[in-house]
């Protein structure tokens, strides 16, 4: 959404084929339900954040009412999981290196733990994306397909998983 806050001074994020998007991962963004989606590009794209992400990282967010906002287009590269641009691969040794930015698409909700309305619009906005995309991605959460090494979306996410599939 170009009314949203970018970066300055540094290049863009890169774009890709849609044909090999294969995932979309689900995040939290933590703090309050109520954040919206300019405080968290200004966030993401401001002084305070440990990554400096050109702009915001998440293709859609669903905010604390279910409303669902398009961000970046589904052939942005943005750096969801993790700030690189490098397709995921077993190395030599069988380690796990890259991230899984190139092959997937983010889709937040806006707080620590998602409302009713949010879980529902975290399943909308699959949809939406897997009818924009004709094909049926597999929905992961961030801690899944990183391997745990985030704890997002939440330590409640056991919780709700299950009705956003
Ligand atoms: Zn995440």
């Amino acid at each position: 959404m170009s009314t949203l806050p970018k970066r300055k001074g540094v290049n863009p994020y890169g774009t890709r084929p849609l044909a090999g998007i294969t995932h979309t991962v689900c995040h939290h963004t933590t703090g309050p339900n109520s954040l919206t989606a300019h405080s968290i590009a200004a966030y993401q794209t401001g002084p305070d954040s440990p990554i400096a992400y050109p702009a915001i990282a998440y293709h859609r967010l669903v905010l604390e009412d279910g409303t669902i906002v398009a961000a970046p287009s589904l052939r942005t590269l943005t750096w969801h999981c993790g700030s690189g641009s490098v397709s995921s691969h077993l190395d030599d040794q069988g380690h796990f290196v890259g991230s899984n930015n190139w092959h997937s698409v983010g889709i937040a909700f806006c707080g620590e733990n998602p409302t009713p309305a949010q879980i529902i619009g975290m399943r909308v906005a699959a949809e939406d994306i897997d009818r924009e995309l004709g094909v049926t991605l597999e929905r992961t959460p961030h801690r899944v397909i990183s391997r745990g090494l985030t704890e997002c979306p939440g330590n409640n996410w056991y919780d709700w998983w299950s009705n956003i599939l």
